[in-house]
């Protein structure tokens, strides 16, 4: 059992400020658990289930969500995308962090979310895209998705990066190397806060 309990690192910011990756690296360095979501949306070429999402019909994420297993859930660019409740708290009790990447609907959610555990886990940062242009450079760099999506997501991603200013913190892209470097000095630092130490 760890000394303290676990950091619920939400993580949100439009598609292409490079979220998901710091998230799966923080994960493959074995430094928190990535918070498997469930999705309606179809796997991209490559995209494991299991692994990136559940990849669910939306008569089964309905189905979930009628039982109460999502912590929050949304639609975004028009499919459905929730957090099962089981990827998160169980991990948190016993002192591992969990990162989620989730949008910032869901991301309000959670910070609206009362139940004590999340309360005292919880810390949010924004991933922005260092400029507009570099963002649509970033998704249509992507050949996984149609101009049609990638102008949807160009959208979506502007109005998303409004809600900046909601979040306690915020990260604004340069190189992977960099950005991946202040991720994970706000992690080491979240973890020294006296509020998860047991005992405290
Ligand atoms: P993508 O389809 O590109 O993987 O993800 C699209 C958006 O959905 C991203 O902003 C991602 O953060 C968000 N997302 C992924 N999983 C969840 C989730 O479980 N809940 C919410 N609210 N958003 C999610």
């Amino acid at each position: 059992m760890s000394d303290r309990t676990g950091i619920l690192l939400v993580v949100s910011g439009p598609s292409g400020s490079g979220k998901t990756t710091l998230c799966h690296r923080l994960s493959d360095e074995r430094e928190a658990h990535y918070s498997i979501s469930c999705t309606t949306r179809a796997p991209r070429p490559g995209e494991k289930n299991g692994e990136d999402y559940h990849f669910l019909t939306i008569e089964a994420f309905e189905a979930k969500l009628a039982a109460g297993e999502f912590l929050e859930h949304a639609q975004v660019h028009g499919n459905f995308y929730g957090t099962l409740r089981t990827e998160v708290l169980g991990y948190l009790a016993a002192g591992t962090d969990v990162v989620m990447d989730i949008d910032v609907q869901g991301a309000a959610q959670v910070r609206a979310c009362a139940d004590p555990a999340i309360v005292r886990s919880r810390v949010d940062l924004f991933v922005m895209p260092p400029s507009e242009h570099e963002l649509h450079a970033r998704l249509a760099g992507r050949a996984t998705d149609s101009d049609e999506v990638i102008a949807l997501r160009m959208k979506n991603a502007l109005e998303e990066m409004h809600h900046w200013p909601e979040y306690t913190y915020r990260l604004l892209s340069s190189t992977r190397e960099e950005d991946y470097m202040r991720f994970k000095a706000l992690v080491v630092a979240e973890r020294l806060r006296v509020s998860r130490l047991n005992g405290a």
